[in-house]
Order: C-alpha cells, then sequence, then structure tokens
C-alpha cells in the first residue's frame, strides 16, 4: 500500500518503535464485522441462523467479526435489517455512550447512521434519538438505514450544529460527536481515502471538529454524557482537540473507561501542553486490536454545570446561513387522516400499534408521522423525518410506508395478512427486485416476511398485484 510521504514521516516520529508492526498490520486484511439489531432480534438468536463463520466482538456485545469472502450483505435478514455492517473498532464509540432506554439521545455526526442504529438498539424504542448530518446526500442512506432497522424513535435533521444548539439547549443526557476526520485509520478498508488525505483535510477537520464540540457541549445536559470519536490516528484531531475542547470547558472531565485488552491509551506527550488525564482517552490501533484504526473520548458534563450560561452563548452565536430551502411545516393531519390511519390499523393490526401509543399523529408534507413526544419547537431546524413515517396521504388515501412494515413485529399483523416466505427461497429475492408473487393473497395489504421478520409490503388490487418495496431499495438481478 502506498502511503502519503508526509503521513508516513508523521506516523513514524509519533510511534517510534512501534512504527514497523503498524506499517504492516495496514498491508494486512482490513476487519469486517456485523452487529444484531436488538430491536428486531438477540445477537445469539441471530448467530445461530446465520451462515457465517461469527466471532464476537469483545467490546460489543451485540458485534461480530465474519470471515475474508463472506458476503453478509447478500443475505436476506440484511435486508430485514436484522444487522448492521460496522466493522469492530466503529462500535466502540456507541458503546462507550453507555445510553439506557428512555433518554434523550443526540448523534450529530450520523450518517450513514451505524452508529445511530445502535444507539437506537441501545435505547430500545424509548426515549429520543436525535439524529442529524449536514450532508444532505448522506441523509438518505441514514434514513433507509434507520427505516430498515425499524427505528419509531427517532428524529431526522439535516442542519448545522449551530441551529441544533439554539433548540436543544442543555436537552440531551447523551451526545455523540462521530466527527468528521482525515479518516487514516480507513485507510486499510477504503483505499479511496488515501488519495484524499491531506495536510489541508487535517487543518479542515480540525475546524470542523472544534464546531461540533462546541455546540455538542450547549446541548448536552448538566450530568451528561459525550463521546468524541474520530477514525483517524493524528493527534492533531484526537488529543489536541479534546485539549482545546476541556480548556475552554472546564464544566467538562475526561471519564476513565475500564480498559480491556489490546486498547491503548491517549498519549498526552503528543501534544504540546497536554494534561496527563488525556491518558484516559482511547486509541484502537490496527496492529493491536482485530479492528481498523479509531479514537475515543468519554467526557462528563458536571452535574451542576451553568447551563443558562451555555443556552445564552447558544443564541449569541449567529448562526450560519440556512441550508436551502426550509423545511415543510409539522401540522396536525386532517381529521379523515387520523380515521383512515385508524380503519388500516383495525383491518390490519392486532393491537393498537399506531393510536395506542404515546406519540403523535403528524402530518409533514403528504407524509404521516407518530412523533415522540416531549419535543421542543422544531420549526427552525431543518427536519428530515419529525418521527417514525407510518405512511403517505394520496388522493384522499391512506398508503402505509415501508418504514411501518419494517419497524412491525410479525405479531402486530393479523396472520391471515402475512406471506411468510423461508429465507432460502426465490421469492424473497424476487421480491427484493420488486416483482409480484405467485401467490393468492387477500384483497388490499399484506406484510412479506423472511422468516418471520417484515421485509415490506404487497398490495392485491383487482386483476393484479402490486409490490410496495421502494424502487430506491430494490436489488439488481444478478
Ligand atoms: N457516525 C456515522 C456512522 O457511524 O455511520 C459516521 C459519521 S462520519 C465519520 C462524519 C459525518 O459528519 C459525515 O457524514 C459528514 O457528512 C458529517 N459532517 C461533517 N461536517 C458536519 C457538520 N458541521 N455538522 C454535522 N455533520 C457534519
Amino acid at each position: 500500500m502506498e502511503l502519503p510521504q508526509s503521513f508516513e514521516e508523521r506516523m513514524a516520529r509519533w510511534l517510534g518503535a512501534e512504527y514497523p508492526d503498524f506499517r504492516q498490520a495496514l498491508e494486512a486484511e482490513s476487519v469486517h464485522g456485523l452487529r444484531a439489531n436488538r430491536l428486531k432480534v438477540t445477537p445469539e438468536a441471530l448467530a445461530a441462523r446465520l451462515p457465517f463463520s461469527l466471532e464476537p466482538v469483545p467490546w460489543a456485545p451485540d458485534g461480530f467479526v465474519y470471515g475474508q469472502g463472506e458476503r453478509p450483505s447478500r443475505h436476506p435478514y440484511y435486508f430485514a435489517g436484522l444487522y448492521y455492517l460496522q466493522e469492530p473498532s466503529a462500535m466502540l464509540p456507541a458503546t462507550l455512550l453507555d445510553v439506557r432506554p428512555g433518554e434523550r439521545v443526540l448523534d450529530l455526526c450520523a450518517a450513514p447512521g451505524g452508529k445511530a442504529t445502535q444507539l437506537a438498539a441501545a435505547l430500545g424504542g424509548r426515549g429520543l434519538l436525535v439524529v442529524n448530518d449536514v450532508h444532505p446526500k448522506r441523509i438518505k442512506a441514514l434514513v433507509h438505514n434507520l427505516e430498515v432497522h425499524g427505528v419509531k424513535n427517532a428524529v431526522v435533521t439535516n442542519d448545522y450544529p449551530a441551529h441544533l444548539a439554539r433548540v436543544f439547549p442543555a436537552f440531551f443526557d447523551k451526545v455523540l460527536v462521530d466527527a468528521p476526520c482525515s479518516g487514516e485509520g480507513m485507510f486499510r478498508k477504503d483505499p479511496a481515502l488515501i488519495n484524499e488525505w491531506s495536510l489541508e483535510l487535517v487543518t479542515w477537520c480540525i475546524q470542523q471538529q472544534k464546531g461540533l464540540l462546541r455546540h455538542a457541549a450547549t446541548m448536552l445536559k448538566p450530568g451528561g454524557r459525550l463521546v468524541y470519536s474520530t477514525c483517524t490516528f493524528n493527534p492533531e484531531e484526537n488529543e489536541a482537540i479534546i485539549e482545546w475542547f476541556l480548556r475552554r470547558h472546564p464544566e467538562f472531565e475526561l471519564v476513565e473507561v475500564p480498559r480491556q485488552p489490546g486498547w491503548e491509551s491517549g498519549r498526552p506527550d503528543w501534544v504540546d501542553g497536554g494534561r496527563p488525564e488525556l491518558a484516559r482517552c482511547i486509541r484502537l490501533w490496527p496492529h493491536r486490536v482485530r479492528g481498523e484504526g479509531h479514537f475515543v473520548a468519554v467526557l462528563q458534563k458536571r452535574g451542576d454545570a451553568e447551563t443558562a450560561v451555555d443556552a445564552a452563548r447558544a443564541q449569541r452565536t449567529g448562526p450560519p446561513p440556512h441550508l436551502g430551502k426550509q423545511a415543510l411545516e409539522v401540522t396536525p393531519p386532517d381529521p379523515w387522516m387520523a380515521e383512515a390511519v385508524a380503519r388500516f390499523e383495525a383491518r390490519h393490526f392486532t393491537r393498537p400499534v399506531l393510536t395506542g401509543n404515546e406519540r403523535t399523529l403528524v402530518r409533514f408534507g403528504r407524509r404521516l408521522f407518530l412523533m415522540p413526544p416531549n419535543l421542543p419547537d422544531l420549526s427552525a431546524v431543518r427536519l428530515v423525518r419529525p418521527g417514525w413515517l407510518i405512511g403517505d396521504v394520496k388522493k384522499d388515501r391512506y398508503r402505509p410506508s415501508s418504514a411501518l412494515a419494517l419497524a412491525l413485529s410479525v405479531d402486530d399483523v393479523q396472520p391471515e395478512r402475512c406471506v411468510h416466505l423461508p429465507s432460502d427461497a426465490d421469492e424473497v429475492m424476487a421480491y427484493l427486485r420488486g416483482e409480484p408473487l405467485a401467490r393468492t393473497l387477500l384483497p388490499g395489504w399484506n406484510l412479506v416476511t423472511v422468516d418471520g421478520y417484515p421485509l415490506g409490503w404487497l398490495r392485491q388490487l383487482p386483476g393484479r398485484q402490486k409490490n410496495l418495496y421502494p424502487d430506491a431499495w430494490r436489488i439488481k438481478k444478478i
């Protein structure tokens, strides 16, 4: 692997005698992992069913390493959202955020959603997950992953952290800043990053990282936990950022996390004037653990921290210009829409999946959502999803969404409305390609499952069947 000379020189200077081991590790195969989605399946049940050679990831109870040459991205369970493909080191930041069901959690740089889906699983469907990314294109992948994973309590925003900080001062129990970085830790996994790397990129990332942490601090409640992570090795984007942050924010301290074999300490000695506590940061090196390169710092905001000052600071900081077209407005649904949803529920479900919970039915353009409770006014942020997308309204009709199907449990749906396919049936791939199935169905909406895990809807119309698996998600015929 050919690497930029300045990258090699810098790493050799920092690592000294350790450098040859590090350099050799970069020539080895990258490590592949998957993480069970506990919203749908336990890791044990998943491992028992998947035909892959899975070995547990020591620091992520739901994570597994799978073998070289195996292709879990082609297994039907992947499309049912039973797991996320994520390399093992990337599972550490969300694990260390230590999210508990019912908390309010923010993932500030969330696309494409690896850590967001992990946080959603830790919440167990309770509490609130706000996921944000500034990149409009990357948001699409994020939304897709949340929907396939069956996440019902997430609000998705596509805005600058400065805007969010004005709406959510001292609001969250937990905040994750998985920052944009120069990606040195991913060179082995994604060699395209090698050509994108430069010292100018490092400098640009540092500016981003400081801004993100500043706003993240504002949005965290006193007593809350903030995790900062990158997938890069240089100390400028890691320990030096934490040193800068702690100088500016004396209300925070670095948390000492119990170590596991292979985890290395942060390096205060690589930062000018770095405080000894920086050793509490965690470095995952590819020559020390079975995973790619990662850096994680766990920070705690003092319980008595002055939140009024934070809130005032958020108000004073002028927000950047808006990211284009202002979002649609969230409004109450027309009465007939609520009635149509209730009618659909009565006809298709065994229990009040849509009406019997604390979430509020709202309309956002032509779409209907169940919005989590206790949210502040969101009209000032660029909103992508105000909650769980349960369908849309067209020509005076309610149509259920794929996001609804994928968040259902098979017991929610009347048995005669379920089309159960075994995972080795050709019909599974036919369904995922958008084809109709040669089956007699009840008129109306029918849920297709693989081994009892929902995939999406099939609609039986007079004389024809309609496959409602979204165009953008369909697989190509191989
Ligand atoms: N957490 C993600 C995951 O696990 O799938 C990966 C996040 S990636 C390392 C960093 C993300 O930060 C990118 O998706 C990028 O679009 C986003 N980003 C960059 N600058 C940002 C900013 N100022 N505010 C919010 N997000 C930003």
